[in-house]
C-alpha cells in the first residue's frame, strides 16, 4: 500500500483484493468511492467490451452505503466493500437472470442463487451481471444472444466463453472479481485468453442452487481474478455446503487465505521445494501452437527453478476426454432445458396455432443455434435405441477418465498443462462447431473428473496475448493449488501487466 500515491482514485482498479480490503478498512477510500470508480469505468468504457448484459448502478450504491456503515461500526466480514460482478448465469432477485438467451431474456428471478447471497451477506458490492455463451455453451461468448464480447487486450478478438463477459470484465478494470461457472472449462479458458487468474473449483465445494443448470454433474461455479490470492479471497465468500444443492458437499472449507499467507511466510529461496508436477505428454498435442507450447515450457522451467520437480506422467488421450464430455454434456443439457416450453416462463412465441406449435416455436425462436445443435445432440444420445451405445458407454469412459486422473495424481501434487491449444482467437473468425469444441482438449477432463483447477497467466505470445498455464489438483485442494500458483505470481509480474484498457 505504501507506493499508493496520490492519483490513487485513478488507479483503483488495478489494486489486488488485499489491497482493496486494506484500504477499506484503513479508510483510504470508502465502499461508495470505490463502488463508483468502477461504475464509471463501465459506463465510459464497456461499450467497447459489451462485458455486462445488465449494470445494477442503484443496488450497487446502496450496497456500498451499507458497506460503509458496517465498516465504520468496526465487525464487517473481511471483504466487505469490495465490488465484484456476478456471470448471468445466477439468479439475482429482482434482477434479470439472462442465461445470454432470447429465452431468458425478461427473466426476473424470486430469489438469488446461494452464491449471490453468500457474497451479498458477506459485504460485496454486487455491479452488475456479465455476459456469456448462450445457456454457457461455447467458448468464445459468440453465442451470447447480447452480442460478441471484446477481449480487453486486442478488441478484434474474443475473451473466451462461456464465461467470457466476467474475464473480460476483470480484465478491462470494470470490477476487481467476478464470479463464473465451469462445466468443460467456461473459467479457466477464459481466464487464459483474458491474462486472467481462474479458478475451477472441486465439484461439490460450491453451491449449485440458483445457478442456471447446463450440464448438472459438470457444472460449478469459481472465480476470477487478477492473481491466485485474488481467486482465494472470492473462493472464501463461494465456498460451503449448502442444504439447497444436494450435490454440495459437508466437507470442511479451510481458510484460503490464511494458508496462503502461512504458506508465504514459510518459503524458503526454493519457495516450492518438494512440490510435485506432474507433465502428461498427451497434453502436449493436439493442435497445440508453437508459441504458447514455448511459453508453457518456459513456464515449467521457471518451477523448477522456485523448487518443483517435473514428473512424466501418463492421462487418458484428450481425443477421448473430448468425445466423452460433448455426449454426456449435450445429453444432460438435453434434458435441463426441456423445461423452457414455453408455458412457465421464459420465451413464448406469438400467436400458437396449438399446444404442439407454442413449444416447436416457443424452442425454435427462443434458443440459438448451438443450444439447438447440442440439445438434438443430447436427445439423440438418450433415445431408446442408442442410449446404451453411446450414454451409457460414455458413463463408462468418464469413470475411467476419473481413475487415470486419481491414479496420475498419486504420482505427483498437481498437474500442469497448457489451459488451451492456442490464444484468443479473432471475433467473426470462428470455426466450425467441432474445431472450436477441439480448443476445450485440455480443460475437460477436469470436469468428467471433478477435480479443482486454475489457469494462471505465465507469457505472452507473439502478438503480445496471454497465455495461461493450467494447474490441476487432488479432489479438495484448492488451497495447495492456489498455493502453488502463488508461489509462481511471487517470483513473477505477469499477473500484474495490465490489459490497453485497463490501463486508462
Ligand atoms: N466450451 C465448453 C462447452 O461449450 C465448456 C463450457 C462451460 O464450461 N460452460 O461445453
Amino acid at each position: 500500500m505504501s507506493d499508493l500515491s496520490s492519483d490513487l482514485p485513478a488507479q483503483l482498479h488495478t489494486l489486488s483484493v488485499s489491497e482493496l480490503v486494506q484500504g477499506l478498512q484503513n479508510k483510504q477510500f470508502s465502499a461508495a468511492e470505490l463502488t463508483e470508480h468502477f461504475l464509471q469505468r463501465i459506463e465510459q468504457q464497456d461499450s467497447a467490451v459489451n462485458s455486462f448484459i445488465t449494470v445494477t448502478p442503484e443496488m450497487a450504491r446502496a450496497q456500498a452505503k451499507a458497506a460503509d456503515t458496517r465498516l465504520a461500526a468496526g465487525d464487517a466480514p473481511l471483504l466487505t466493500g469490495v465490488p465484484l460482478a456476478h456471470k448471468d448465469i445466477f439468479c439475482t432477485q429482482g434482477v434479470a437472470t439472462t442465461c445470454g438467451s432470447k429465452m431468458l431474456k425478461n427473466f426476473v428471478a424470486p430469489y438469488d442463487a446461494t452464491i449471490v447471497a453468500q457474497c451479498r451477506e458477506q459485504g460485496l458490492v454486487m455491479l452488475g451481471k456479465t455476459s456469456m455463451d448462450e445457456f454457457a455453451m461455447g467458448s468464445d461468448n459468440e453465442s451470447s444472444y447480447f452480442g460478441a464480447v471484446h477481449n480487453p487486450w486486442d478488441t478484434a478478438r474474443v475473451p473466451g466463453g462461456s464465461s467470457g463477459g466476467s474475464a473480460a470484465a476483470v480484465a478491462a478494470g470494470f470490477a476487481p472479481i467476478a464470479t463464473g461457472s465451469d462445466t468443460g472449462g467456461s473459467i479457466r479458458q477464459p481466464a487464459s485468453f483474458c491474462g486472467l487468474t481462474g479458478l475451477k473449483p472441486t465439484y461439490g465445494r460450491v453451491s449449485r442452487y440458483g445457478m442456471v443448470a447446463y450440464a448438472s454433474s459438470f457444472d460449478q461455479a469459481g472465480s476470477f481474478g487478477k492473481s491466485a490470492q485474488d481467486c482465494a479471497y472470492l473462493l472464501q465468500a463461494l465456498a460451503g455446503f449448502d442444504s439447497k444443492d444436494s450435490t454440495s458437499v459437508q466437507v470442511a472449507v479451510p481458510d484460503y487465505i490464511a494458508e496462503l499467507q502461512a504458506a508465504r511466510q514459510s518459503a524458503g529461496d526454493k519457495p516450492l521445494a518438494g512440490v510435485k508436477i506432474g507433465v502428461p505428454s498427451s497434453y502436449f498435442t493436439n493442435g497445440l501452437s508453437a508459441d504458447v507450447e514455448q511459453v508453457i515450457r518456459a513456464a515449467l522451467k521457471q518451477y523448477e527453478d522456485l523448487g518443483a520437480t517435473l514428473v512424466d506422467i501418463h492421462l487418458t488421450d484428450t481425443d477421448i476426454t473430448l468425445a466423452t464430455y460433448y455426449l454426456l454434456a449435450s445429453a444432460e443439457a438435453s434434458s435441463n432445458l426441456s423445461r423452457y416450453d414455453g408455458v412457465r416462463y421464459g420465451y413464448r412465441c406469438d400467436n400458437p396455432a396449438n399446444l404442439q406449435d407454442l413449444y416447436t416455436r416457443s424452442r425454435s425462436e427462443g434458443f440459438g443455434n448451438e443450444v439447438q445443435r447440442r440439445i438434438l445432440m443430447g436427445t439423440y444420445a438418450l433415445s431408446a435405441g442408442y442410449f446404451d451405445a453411446y450414454y451409457v458407454k460414455a458413463q463408462k469412459v468418464r469413470r475411467l477418465v476419473r481413475d487415470d486422473f486419481l491414479r496420475a495424481l498419486s504420482q505427483c501434487d498437481v498437474i500442469a498443462t497448457p489451459t488451451t491449444p492456442t490464444t484468443a482467437y479473432r471475433i467473426g473468425e470462428a470455426l466450425s462447431p467441432e474445431q472450436i469444441y477441439v480448443g476445450d482438449v485440455y480443460t475437460i477432463g477436469v470436469n468428467l473428473a471433478g477435480l479443482p483447477a486454475l489457469s494462471l497467466p505465465v507469457g505472452f505470445d507473439g502478438q503480445g496475448l496471454p497465455v495461461g498455464l493450467q494447474l490441476i489438483g487432488a479432489h479438495w485442494q484448492e488451497s495447495q493449488l492456489l498455493q502453488i500458483a502463488d508461489g509462481f505470481q511471487q517470483a513473477t509480474d505477469f499477473h500484474r501487466q495490465l490489459s490497453p484498457l485497463a490501463k486508462n
